[in-house]
């Protein structure tokens, strides 16, 4: 039997990269923590974003975190999120002892609902997490446009959307703050853990520079509360510098291969991505098929992985039950038991795309359903 085709591979994404030449350059300045690298990082990739400043901090949830800091949410705060994301802005938010609030997800983009949004806002929020998810944009010019109205600020999660564009804007310069992860799978990844927070903001990024550090004004002078050690090191941030200029052509390549899914199954009982456009940076390749596990064991025994992101919604999470309970959001309660994700990732070879398409097929045609 051919090999299996994974759902990831760093071997195949990395191919092209030179990961020697940035790791001696750290080993022979012998400077560990935010140096020349992580400024350089932070310089290059708010040119990228489109925003004045970048801030680099130790993971995406960190970056979440600080940010709803810097923003002054507070214990017992409301926080507007999504439920189907992963528990990622939840850790956030419940970190600070803020209570997310959950809004339902937009059923063709799956990502917050303007809709749901707008009844929400009367709830009173102190803040609003868009998560762009799988790579797709949320409708977040709408949503920061109403947002601005009632003051309330809109921290973008762009964990899956390194580089997604709408109107010449990049993911995480809409909102008032973008956080990122740099988590080796991510459209952008380290050897390594890291994130960073992007903001036109100089207040905000100074905030962050600051709760990044202790909350340090000067070298042990702390001035903030909730500061943290939360910082991106030089070798990850000399790895990112080094990937950096490839991200838009692996971008692209991710979107050829939802291109040809998409195109493969477009017969198919199945829901594909809703935009193949520059909105799109296809993070996850993810469908939805009302048979997922009998799917997922199909396709499995041609040697094709699958995963579930995310089989539960953060409100019926069993560490923290939520006001809301069960039936509260019912479009994400039902996304969650249909997605299904599939191999995407740049350097996953035509033939292995073709076995994908070929083992979703022959379900349909031949399993019987
Ligand atoms: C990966 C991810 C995060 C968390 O990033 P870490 O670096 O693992 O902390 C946050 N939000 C989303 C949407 C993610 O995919």
């Amino acid at each position: 039997m051919a090999s299996a085709i994974p759902l990831f591979s760093a071997q195949a994404v990395n191919a092209a990269v030179d990961f020697l030449g940035p790791a001696k350059r750290v080993f022979d300045s012998h400077w560990y923590i935010l140096g020349k690298e992580v400024a350089g990082f932070e310089g290059e990739f708010a040119e990228y974003c489109g925003v004045a400043n970048c801030v680099g901090v130790a993971s995406g949830t960190d970056a979440l975190e600080l940010g709803l800091r810097a923003l002054d949410v507070k214990t017992g705060d409301k926080v507007i999120v999504a439920a189907n994301a992963g528990f990622y802005a939840s850790t956030a938010v419940l970190l600070i002892g803020a209570i997310p609030h959950y809004v339902d997800i937009d059923p063709v983009t799956l990502t917050l609902s303007f809709e749901r949004l707008q009844e929400a806002l009367e709830s009173n929020p102190k803040a609003i997490i868009v998560t762009h998810l799988y790579g797709q944009l949320a409708d977040v010019e709408t949503i920061v446009e109403v947002a601005a109205k009632s003051d309330i600020p809109v921290i973008e999660d762009c964990a899956q959307a390194h580089g997604a564009k709408s109107n010449g804007k990049r993911a995480g310069s809409f909102g008032t703050i973008g956080s990122f992860s740099f988590y080796p799978t991510k459209n952008l990844g380290a050897c390594g853990d890291g994130g960073a927070i992007v903001t036109d903001n100089d207040y905000l990024a100074a905030k962050i520079r600051q709760l990044r550090q202790y909350g340090w004004k000067a070298k042990y002078h702390v001035e903030l509360q909730g500061g943290r050690n939360s910082r991106l090191d030089e070798m990850q941030a000399a790895i990112l510098r080094e990937k950096l200029p490839f991200l838009d052509s692996w971008n692209a390549e991710r979107r050829e291969i939802a291109r040809r899914y998409n195109a493969a199954f477009s017969d198919l009982p199945i829901v594909c991505p809703c935009s193949l456009g520059e909105d799109y940076v296809a993070h996850l390749y993810v469908v939805r098929v009302n048979t997922r596990d009998a799917f997922r064991k199909f396709i499995g025994g041609f040697g094709v992985a699958t995963d579930v992101h995310y089989p539960v919604p953060d409100h019926m999470q069993s560490a923290y039950p939520s006001r809301q309970g069960k039936g509260a959001l019912p479009v994400t309660e039902r996304v969650c038991r249909e997605v299904v994700t599939l191999p995407c990732y740049p350097g996953l070879d035509s033939g292995s795309i073709e076995r994908v398409i070929q083992a979703v097929d022959l379900y349909f045609t031949h399993a019987g359903v």
